[in-house]
């Protein structure tokens, strides 16, 4: 099976006119999964990446097998409140109103490089956040993989303007 048909689409979830791409399918069909890790991780095959950055909740699906693909360690990126030690935080801009993310202050430390990992890029808000916390800790981001780019929306665009190379492997438009 390729990519595209593994995922699946469903109608006006989580409401009315959107068009949410469902990766559930994917992380269940085994050759699919596989593949979409394999591929997301191509390119850094042999490389020295110290940690996997993986965005709540679907992200840390995808992260935590990168991770372990390219004996990395695993941060879990997360939303406020869910971390039990200290953190740093920040807050970006949704279509309507805010919503933060957190990381654990002692997660990266200065000089190591990190892969951030999320299911799907769409306005790239989320991402970029994660890239601020990534930053502010000391991390290098060698990059942004996604299985799902949503192109219109702009998100990798927006991340590669922050000097951050994007891989992604599906396109929706
Ligand atoms: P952004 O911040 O780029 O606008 O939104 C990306 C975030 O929203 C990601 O964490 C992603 O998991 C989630 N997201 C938005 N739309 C979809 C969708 O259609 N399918 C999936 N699986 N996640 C989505």
């Amino acid at each position: 099976m390729n990519l595209v048909d593994s995922i699946r689409t469903i109608p006006d979830y989580p409401k009315p006119g959107i068009l949410f791409r469902d990766i559930t399918t994917l992380l269940g069909a085994p050759r699919a999964f596989r593949r979409a890790v394999d591929e997301l991780v191509q390119p850094w095959a042999g490389s020295k990446i110290d940690k996997v950055a993986g965005i709540e909740a679907r992200g840390f699906i995808v992260g935590g097998a990168v991770a372990h693909q390219l004996s990395a360690g695993f941060v879990p990126i997360r939303k406020t409140g869910k971390l039990p030690h200290e953190t740093i935080s920040v807050t970006y801009a949704l279509e309507y109103g805010t919503d933060a993310i957190e990381v654990h202050r002692d997660a990266i430390a200065p000089g190591e490089q990190v892969i951030l990992v999320d299911d799907l890029v769409a306005t790239g808000g989320t991402a970029a956040a994660a890239v601020e916390l990534i930053r502010s800790l000391g991390g290098t981001v060698v990059a942004a993989c996604f299985i799902i780019d949503l192109p219109d929306l702009g998100g990798a665009d927006k991340l590669r303007a922050l000097d951050v190379p994007v891989r992604t492997l599906v396109s929706f438009e």
